[in-house]
């Protein structure tokens, strides 16, 4: 197999596992709020689409119900069950299997809450859980059994947590996440936007989201406008974890933030089926990186219940990481961690 991908693969419109299928008829380019409404929500829907058998997944629990937006849907490879797209989204019989050691809350967050919604763990960083939508279920997420609805900042009340930010100023940084913060309406988000500017202490703004990969139509001019206008120093953190996921349309989004000077970090997970060998780590990089943006993290699996089978050993992961860093520029290699609840950063691995 070539290391490299090729350089032109996300300027062709057919996907990089070759033509796009006919499924290609039902992609009429809609909004991203029509994207999230046609989303599949049913692993049998995914599998009828991509042409599977019955036998390749199992239902989804009620609590992390199947979502996957038609606009992932079509960087699948059909009939491969083992497409790495599809392994981030697929359920199997393993999700329900208890393994000793995997647990609902595995990074200590309800334990770091400090009110309206807000993760304060880690010095000169606060994080706010905005809402508990997400534009794509990933079936390893560490918060797939996370208790929105007592902990987010409910119904977009963000008082208590702008309070909590205004309180303390230590707080130099506020994180958005969620779930995903580009769930939330423009309008909502540019509320909370003003409210954050308006904390004198505050200079920076990290988004974490997902949705420049789901739904690439996510970032529009307007959006990327208003954030390259506020006075606090905007970074993004967008999260693939193959290169597959990186076509056209997540160049475009991407680049209508690098043009407006927003720097666009990634962070991945290593999961095994998807990302866990050199080339495909190496090519996710280098896919990353000739878009400008930056690897940042390659987390290790956060052990969260119904996610073992995603699991790589770290002995294996520092292997990985130490090949990438023999292939690519220093810049391309991501900081290798793992996070433990009650610790005061991302701890490093390799
Ligand atoms: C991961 C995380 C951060 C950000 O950590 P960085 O190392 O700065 O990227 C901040 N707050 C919480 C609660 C986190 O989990
Ligand atoms: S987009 Fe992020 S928060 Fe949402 S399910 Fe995927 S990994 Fe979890």
């Amino acid at each position: 197999m070539s290391p490299s991908p090729d350089p032109d693969r996300w300027r062709n419109s057919t996907s990089p596992n070759g033509p796009r299928p006919p499924l290609a008829d039902e992609f009429p380019v809609v909004d991203w709020q029509r994207a999230m409404k046609r989303a599949i929500r049913s692993q049998s829907e995914l599998r009828r689409r991509l042409g599977l058998g019955a036998d390749v997944a199992a239902d989804a629990g009620e609590h992390f119900p199947t979502f996957v937006p038609l606009e992932l849907l079509a960087r699948i490879k059909p009939g491969d069950p083992n497409d790495p797209i599809l392994r981030q989204v697929l359920t199997t019989a393993d999700e329900s299997i208890d393994q000793p050691g995997f647990v609902a809350d595995p990074v200590g967050d309800l334990q770091a809450e400090a009110g309206g919604g807000v993760l304060h763990k880690y010095a000169g960083r606060a994080l706010i859980i905005t809402h508990g939508a997400c534009a794509v279920h990933c079936r390893y997420c560490f918060r797939r059994e996370f208790p929105y609805n007592e902990l987010g900042s409910r119904k977009q009340q963000w008082g208590p947590a702008i309070d909590y930010i205004r309180g303390d100023d230590s707080i130099h940084e506020v994180l958005l996440s969620g779930g995903d913060p580009l769930t939330l309406t423009d309008s909502a988000l540019f509320t909370l936007l003003d409210q954050i500017e308006s904390i004198p202490h505050v200079r920076r703004l990290r988004i974490h989201t997902r949705l420049p990969i789901a739904i690439p139509q996510r970032i529009t001019t307007e959006l990327a406008d208003r954030l390259s206008e506020s006075r606090l120093a905007v970074w993004f953190v967008i999260h693939a974890n193959h290169a597959n996921e990186i076509d056209d349309a997540v160049t475009e989004s991407v680049g209508r933030l690098s043009r407006r000077g927003i720097p666009v970090l990634n962070q991945s997970v290593l999961l095994a089926g998807v990302n866990d060998d050199v080339d495909a780590l190496q090519s996710l990089s280098l896919s990353l990186i000739d878009i400008a943006v930056q690897p940042y993290y390659l987390h290790q699996l956060d052990q969260v219940r119904g996610a073992g089978h995603f699991q790589v050993d770290v002995a294996r992961g520092i292997e990985l990481v130490n090949q990438l860093r023999q292939r690519l520029p220093g810049y391309a290699v991501p900081k290798y961690v793992v996070e433990n609840a009650g610790e005061k950063s991302k701890t490093p691995i390799a």
